[in-house]
């Protein structure tokens, strides 16, 4: 018996090491082009807008053998997202706010928030991303807020991932 305990005593250690932690887990999603028409170029600019803007998550373009995390389409609709859980989900660029004016930079790094668990957020505030369409056409910003990005690092923090999403779609 005492030998037993011994073993588990110095088995026990090293299970302790195996996973530290304060462990950083970095998630890797990728999104898909292949069907965002005349918007790829949009949605490249809005994957490199997150990549400089956090670090806990990357947003990279799928290559013939990764996976497919976030699904891309245009149409003549308002833009809009239909998440799954955390870090995947469809979104579409919508050609009635692109034709109203609205800046597509702008629009695709939106919809990839909601991808990445921010909610719409309607301040009016060209400096929130996700103001959405409550800030004035003229609005240029296509980066998350300091606020918004920090949200972003806790959703993604050591790869917890919420278990439930509450909305079905994102219409903005
Ligand atoms: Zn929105």
């Amino acid at each position: 018996m005492r030998k037993l305990i011994l073993a588990i005593a110095m088995v026990l250690p090293f299970i302790g090491m195996a996973v530290p932690a304060n462990a950083i887990q970095i998630r890797t999603l990728y999104y898909d082009t292949s069907q965002a028409q005349e918007f790829a170029g949009d949605w490249d600019t809005a994957a490199a807008n997150w990549n400089k803007s956090v670090t806990d998550v990357r947003m990279v373009k799928r290559g013939a053998n990764t996976p497919v995390n976030v699904r891309i389409f245009a149409d003549n609709g308002w833009p809009r997202t239909y998440p799954g859980s955390l870090g995947s989900g469809t979104v579409y660029m919508g050609r009635e706010a692109v034709n109203e004016g609205f800046y597509r930079p702008r629009i695709a790094t939106h919809e990839f928030g909601h991808i990445l668990g921010l909610p719409d957020n309607r301040t009016g505030r060209c400096s929130d991303l996700m103001s959405g369409h409550s800030a004035p056409i003229s609005c240029k910003s296509d980066l998350p807020s300091p606020a918004e990005a920090a949200q972003v690092q806790r959703n993604f923090q050591n790869g917890l991932v919420p278990s439930t999403v509450n909305v079905t779609v994102y219409v903005d």
